[in-house]
């Protein structure tokens, strides 16, 4: 863990002088610039750590100070460097390299100055952090490359899923094509999965099968006018709801006298 923790100081320095190197550069040359400019804007595909506020806030409210880094027992985290192409200095991860491995205290969130990690996003209903809370995206299963859709059998990251049985299920079905073997597919059920990355790590192919996305990148969304009918929560929301009329008046003029007049509007 000490020297764990040298090897990350260690690292930040360098992180530091490279990125004083590049700024002095940067004033030097136009195109390097640029670049710098890019990455300082927010990326799509970005991982953030547990209890991350949403992109446009968490950019506004962190101050790259790394601490969240330092607070990793796993080198989980890491502070995006010139060259990245994430916006330099923020903290970030890539669950096939080193995953999350979900403290149960999660030392990560608490030590940031700055509410960018909110411990208020980690906590359960009697304020206790809680990593069924955390949300750092949803894993998708790649089903052309996964394996076991092709009917090999593998459950490395139903395995490797800290919520076994609740993030990802093993769906039993016939495999038609042999008639005599099953498909045990891997399901993802995105209304627990943490996006922790263990699964994709654990992933036997040789680029991951299943991999972790931002929650808004991996999930459509239906509209917000359509309510499912069968779960009472959801329909709710049909008691706040407000409807828009648009009345067209009806024409009093025959048929003929308004086909004149709108011959008339055209000349
Ligand atoms: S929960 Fe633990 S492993 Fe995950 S990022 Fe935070 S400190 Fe690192
Ligand atoms: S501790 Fe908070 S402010 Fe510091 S780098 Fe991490 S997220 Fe940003
Ligand atoms: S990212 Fe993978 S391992 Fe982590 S909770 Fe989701 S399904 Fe489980």
């Amino acid at each position: 863990m000490v020297n764990g923790t040298k090897k990350i100081l260690s690292s930040r320095r360098k992180f530091i002088l490279s990125m004083a190197r590049t700024t002095g550069l940067a004033v030097l040359g136009g195109l390097t610039w640029s670049a710098y400019v890019s990455e300082v804007k927010s990326s799509p595909l970005i991982l953030r750590p547990p209890g991350a506020l949403a992109e446009k806030d968490f950019l506004s409210a962190c101050i790259k100070c790394g601490l969240c880094v330092e607070a990793c027992p796993y080198n989980t985290l890491k502070l995006a460097k010139p060259g990245d192409d994430k916006p330099i200095g923020t903290p970030y991860f890539i669950p096939r390299d080193i995953p999350c491995y979900m403290c149960a205290d999660i030392p990560c969130v608490p030590i940031c100055p700055t509410k960018a990690l909110d411990e208020k996003l980690v906590q359960d209903e009697k304020n206790k952090m809680n990593i069924k809370k955390i949300d750092m995206g949803v894993a998708t299963v790649d089903e052309n490359s996964c394996i076991a859709f092709w009917g090999i059998q593998c459950d490395a990251c139903y395995r490797a899923c800290p919520l076994l049985g609740e993030a990802i299920t093993v769906e039993y079905t016939k495999n038609e094509r042999t008639g005599k073997h099953a498909f045990l597919k891997p399901i993802v059920h995105a209304d627990v999965c943490t996006g922790c990355g263990l699964c994709e790590k654990a992933c036997v192919t040789e680029k991951a099968a299943i991999f972790v996305l931002p929650r808004k990148v991996a999930l459509g969304k239906a509209g917000d006018h359509y309510i499912k009918g069968w779960d009472k929560k959801d329909e709710n929301r049909l008691k706040d709801a407000k409807s828009n009329k648009n009345r067209t008046g009806i024409n009093k003029k025959s048929a003929l006298d308004s086909l004149n007049s709108s011959m008339e509007d055209l000349y």
